[in-house]
């Protein structure tokens, strides 16, 4: 099974993407180390800067061979050869509509041209596929007719286009069944995915008798974009057994061209998306923590991607656990069930936790001190542009209640001088103060650092909020705990 890529040409004509030199060569060097076959580098008719590019990425020598598009006239074939690209994908339209609308030809003319073409293109060494645009369209005499001309005249391959991709897996088998058994060359399949059957369609041209399909990486493409190559070398080893691209490097491939193209993938694309093999539910994260196919069809690794825990409202027990001892930390049952109460918290206010929010917890809840001499039981602030910062809080002091306020240059500032009044002056000076908002967004977790001297001992402490008064509060209080 041949692989022809069409990212460069295809993909890019994705609204909104254009490709540099340097990002078509860097995908060229990519598409070739995972083993394509054929690289459709660009039209050399569309631009200078695109000819010239692809020129430069000839000249890398890659092991693919290199194709260049060509509309059906000799000035594209002529700019394919300043390219030294050592084939050519010749498009010609197939359809009547494509024919009389756009062309203005007659189908007699069309075939004639056909010859034509073929026939200039290999007298100057090129391999030639015959590419019939809105083939998916087009009478199946008129296709064998077109194709047969283009035959006669020694090219090398056809194929057809579905180019508005209107067919679905039956008809696709079916019109490959009887084409590849009437056509004496290989034949292709370049498939679209606008009605959502680019794979399926694909898979379906090989089982009819495909010995060419044309992919996109990410399914980049015009419209609804192409099939796309992650998926479907992945369904072909999966179903058929049929090894063509390496697989474990389709995620690197996949980040490539999402980064360079600028064209960010949603989560839950199949294979390479960020959600791919993400688990959240605690009855899937305990599955998957059993054994990994409980709810995984193929492992991560296979594609060369890597499984995930999401953690949020809908987490279990299982999965907290098993991320908190990766950390390297060994909970109590009290601490854990800490640790899940917290992560649920966060979950119910529309959050994903993050790895890093669950870093922030864990060390937290390490971080809490059971026989503190300081406890907070209240906390009150006031703030605003008008007003003179200022906090109260009730304190338990060694078992001692006490209600003190204070003021500030904000409500960070005025709690910590409550706090200080409080203890009746403890001569504990805080040195450094730094937040973190773990994840974006108005709700984050917010990871209050300290660090806190008294005389020449000098402590750190931290503590995990979504409010930053809060955290800010609390790790001031756990860094006098450890002072006084
Ligand atoms: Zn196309």
């Amino acid at each position: 099974m041949l692989i022809l890529d069409t990212t460069l040409r295809d993909g890019e004509q994705t609204p909104g993407v254009s490709l540099t030199l340097e990002k078509r060569m860097a995908i060229a060097r990519k598409l070739d180390e995972i083993g394509v076959d054929i690289i459709e580098l660009g039209s050399a008719c569309a631009s200078v800067g695109e000819k010239q590019a692809m020129k430069a990425i000839v000249k890398e020598g890659l092991r693919a061979d290199t194709s260049s598009f060509a509309r059906a006239m000799k000035k594209d074939i002529d700019d394919a050869l300043g390219t030294d690209v050592n084939t050519l994908s010749l498009v010609v339209p197939t359809s009547d509509l494509h024919i009389e609308k756009k062309l203005k030809k007659t189908k007699q003319e069309v075939v004639a041209l056909t010859g034509e073409l073929v026939t200039y293109a290999k007298a100057h060494g090129l391999k030639v596929e015959v590419l019939a645009e809105d083939g998916s369209r087009t009478e199946f005499n008129s296709l064998v007719e077109i194709f047969s001309a283009g035959i006669a005249a020694k090219a090398d391959r056809v194929c057809v286009c579905d180019t508005v991709g209107v067919w679905n897996p039956e008809i696709t088998f079916g019109i490959y069944k009887l084409l590849v058994e009437k056509l004496k060359v290989p034949v292709a399949f370049h498939g679209h995915n606008d009605l959502g059957l680019g794979v399926a369609n694909s898979l379906a041209a090989f089982r009819g008798g495909a010995s060419e399909l044309h992919v996109t990486v990410n399914g980049l493409g015009e419209r609804a974009g192409n099939c796309p190559l992650e998926e479907l070398a992945l369904d072909l080893k999966y179903f058929y057994d049929v090894r063509t691209v390496e697989l474990k490097k389709l995620s690197e491939l996949s980040k490539v061209v999402e980064t360079l193209t600028g064209l960010t993938l949603h989560a839950n694309k199949p294979l390479v998306g960020d959600n791919a093999f993400a688990h959240e539910s605690g009855i899937h994260v305990d599955g998957v923590l059993k054994h990994a196919s409980t709810y995984e069809p193929i492992t991560p690794e296979m594609v060369g991607q890597k499984r995930r825990f999401s953690f949020g409202k809908h987490s279990g027990r299982a999965g907290v656990k098993a991320k908190v001892e990766q950390m390297g930390v060994r909970f109590s049952d009290t601490q854990l069930e800490r640790a899940i109460a917290k992560v649920k918290e966060l979950g119910d206010k529309g959050k994903e936790v993050t790895d890093a929010d669950l870093h922030a917890i864990v060390y937290d809840i390490l971080g809490e001190q059971h026989e503190a001499k300081v406890k907070l039981e209240e906390f009150t602030a006031f703030t605003g542009n008008r007003v003179t910062p200022t906090a109260s809080v009730k304190l338990k002091i060694n078992g001692e209640v006490k209600v003190v306020a204070g003021i500030g240059d904000g409500p960070v500032d005025a709690a910590i001088s409550a706090i200080e009044k409080a203890l009746g002056g403890t001569n504990v000076k805080l040195t450094e103060y730094k937040v973190d908002a773990i994840t974006g967004g108005a709700n984050a977790l917010v990871h209050v650092k300290v660090k806190m001297k008294k005389g020449d001992r000098e402590v750190s402490a931290s503590a995990a909020e979504t409010d930053i008064v809060m955290a800010s509060v609390e790790a001031v209080l756990r860094g006098i705990n450890l002072l006084i």
